[in-house]
């Protein structure tokens, strides 16, 4: 009888985690299984149920890649980093815009975009950040019916020619142990304090 563990995995569908896809292809350089099929992006935007980042919050934190869960809002690991420890902060609500955030949704959307900071300055040592949000699909969104935004971990040197001539980044981290590690970190202080 054959043994069902023994058999690979099958990749999963990447549209169905949290991520804002870029059109980068993603080379996991610890090789294990890829889970990337293509940027998939949800056919119908408006519709809350194909939408990535309603969804995270619902899986476990290792099913979901979630870092620390807030009252109005979350943080997640994107599917589609850009750096290990690319991290993306999201209201529960899905609204495209920093605008339609309430008075509470704001202050946790700042307050968790700053520990992420911090947390990856504690986690990391990043020699710098690339914080924003892209709104709509014309500014480059790649879930635009679903705000976010992105805290970009960067480091000297951690572009190289692989984006450029390949459309592919090479990335030294597998994400579950990026999410651990971060998780475990997570902190509302400044290290440097
Ligand atoms: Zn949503």
């Amino acid at each position: 009888m054959a043994d069902a563990s023994a058999e690979p995995a099958a990749a999963e569908p990447a549209a169905s985690f949290a991520g804002d896809p870029d059109g980068f292809e993603r080379l996991w350089t610890p090789h294990r299984l890829a889970y990337i099929q293509g940027d998939r992006k949800p056919v119908d935007p408006d519709d809350a149920a194909q939408c990535p980042f309603c969804r995270a919050p619902g899986l476990d934190d290792a099913e979901g890649l979630v870092v620390h869960r807030g009252r109005t809002a979350f943080v997640v690991l994107n599917l589609f980093p850009y750096n290990p420890g690319h991290l993306l902060v999201c209201p529960h609500r899905h609204v495209s815009s920093y605008v339609d955030l309430t008075g509470e949704e704001l202050a946790e959307f700042t307050a968790l975009t700053r520990a992420a900071v911090f947390t990856l300055r504690a986690a990391s040592n990043p020699a710098g950040f690339n914080l924003g949000m892209n709104q709509g699909n014309v500014a480059g969104a790649g879930i635009a019916a679903h705000l976010h935004q992105h805290v970009v971990p960067r480091w000297e040197g951690d572009a190289n020619f692989l984006p450029v001539v390949g459309r592919t980044k090479a990335l030294p981290e597998l994400l579950e142990d990026t999410r651990r590690r971060l998780a475990a970190a997570w902190t509302t202080e400044d290290p440097a304090d």
